[in-house]
């Protein structure tokens, strides 16, 4: 089963890629992920795409597909798919379409978190992550049982995204105001689109991720 999560930054979309990949065995294909790797390479093309996410545009949709298409060349029809920031445009919805038919996978369900924009600002401006096991925290809704030291893995590195800025996260709002919630309508005619509240607890967003992947 091969899904889409949409939703603006914030939303949720990886965190709960993470919780299907673990109680599924999926496979979380994040475009945002793997950008965040090319960009530690000291090359033209890490320059190019460290700078376009700082500024909180979108990197080329043949640059991404490409790399959606190379993770699944590597995959088994078997392992599920969940496409967590891609698509992000009609280019990229169109790409995908055609990736998929050539793996001979179809795509079962788009599911979009729905959201407050302001909350968002708040919720991502907040977050961080263990440097060493990458279990996500908040300042304010999810701090550490004790704080300064992972609760997974006892690290006491923590690190923070340089676009989970307000300015840069607007931004990333703006775009997908602008570019991605309109491929929400072809996926509608198609059928296969279902809305969660990701104002919910994240617990009660995976319950009805789950209701929606098993009926
Ligand atoms: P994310 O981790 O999904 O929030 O993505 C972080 C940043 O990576 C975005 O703000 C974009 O600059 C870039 N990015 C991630 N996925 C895509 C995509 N599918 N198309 C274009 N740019 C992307």
């Amino acid at each position: 089963m091969d899904i889409i999560l949409l939703g603006p930054p914030g939303a949720g979309k990886g965190t709960q890629a993470q919780r299907l990949v673990e109680h599924h065995g999926m496979l979380q294909l994040s475009t945002g992920d793997m950008l965040r790797e090319t960009r530690k390479a000291d090359t033209e093309l890490g320059h190019k795409v460290a700078d376009i996410m700082d500024s909180g545009g979108l990197v080329s949709d043949e640059i991404v597909s490409a790399m959606i298409d190379a993770k699944l060349a590597d995959m088994g029809p078997e392992t599920g798919a969940i496409f967590d920031g891609y698509p992000r445009t009609a280019a990229q919805a169109d790409q995908l379409d055609d990736i998929l038919a050539r793996h001979g996978r179809k795509l079962d369900h788009v599911i979009e978190l729905e959201v407050n924009e302001e909350a968002l600002v708040e919720r991502i401006t907040g977050r961080f992550t263990c440097a060493n096991c990458g279990a996500g925290y908040h300042d304010v809704f999810k701090q550490p049982a004790t704080p300064g030291v992972c609760d997974k893995c006892g690290s006491t590195e923590f690190k923070r995204r340089p676009d989970d800025n307000e300015e840069t996260v607007r931004k990333r709002m703006q775009e997908y105001r602008g570019k991605t919630a309109p491929i929400l309508p072809g996926y509608e005619q198609r059928g296969i689109v279902s809305r969660v509240d990701g104002m919910d607890s994240i617990e009660d967003v995976t319950h009805a991720i789950d209701a929606i992947l098993t009926r």
